[in-house]
């Protein structure tokens, strides 16, 4: 029986480094909803070709469609003993939908990994910029340019903050939306007894322990 993982997390709450540690240990690849999407009308199959229509129209893409391509996906040799999901399901129909999937091929959701991160520590994540306070306002990026010393200027030694700018707000505006519509997810999961809580906030290793002793307990037979 195949082994279905669903790994849900904000932006910014290491999705992406955490799938592919579960790839590399588990064996499961990862399957991004927004990754077959983008592949799809890239690559004009059929079922991104019909995606296509409906995004000309200004529409969105029906649930049918991604459950299609997420279908064609699970149907390679490679997610034979099972996927990491990721970005699906993301609403309750889609949930059901996701339910009726996996059971075309003999499985389920084994257990669902909330990577619980902090709203305020998604913002920090996101939104890198740091000012310092000297008169000349030297910008650093945490990730793309960070200072020598962590929230010390490398010219004047001024201490480093951030400004609200326009990017953290809208980057607010993303982990809001995510928040919200998560929240009924999270439900659901808990009530059927598949959700595991991981502490996100923790190192990357620490994260990818708790996450795969969570898979071996929810997975053993
Ligand atoms: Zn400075």
């Amino acid at each position: 029986m195949p082994t279905y993982l669903l790994l849900i997390g904000g932006p910014g709450a290491g999705k992406g480094t955490q799938a592919q540690g579960l790839r590399e240990k588990l064996g499961l690849p990862q399957v991004s909803s927004g990754d077959l999407f983008r592949d799809n009308l890239k690559r004009q199959t059929p079922l991104g070709q019909q995606a296509q229509k409906f995004m000309d129209r200004g529409e969105l893409v029906p649930d049918g469609l991604t459950v299609s391509m997420i279908r064609e996906r699970l149907k390679l040799p490679d997610a034979a003993g099972g996927v990491v999901l990721d970005g699906f399901p993301r609403t309750m129909p889609q949930a059901q939908a996701l339910d009726g999937l996996l059971a075309e091929f003999g499985g389920r959701v084994n257990v669902a990994l909330y990577m619980k991160v902090d709203e305020r520590v998604l913002l920090e994540r996101l939104s890198g910029r740091w000012v310092c306070r000297g008169a000349e306002q030297h910008t650093y990026h945490l990730r793309f340019n960070p200072p020598k010393t962590p929230g010390v200027c490398d010219v004047d030694g001024t201490e480093l903050f951030q400004r609200v700018d326009d990017a953290a707000e809208v980057q607010a505006r993303r982990i809001k939306v995510f928040f919200e519509q998560t929240a009924p997810l999270i439900a659901l999961y808990t009530e059927r007894g598949l959700l595991v809580e991981i502490d996100g906030a923790q190192p990357i290793a620490q994260v990818t322990a708790d996450l795969l002793a969570a898979v071996a307990t929810r997975t053993a037979a």
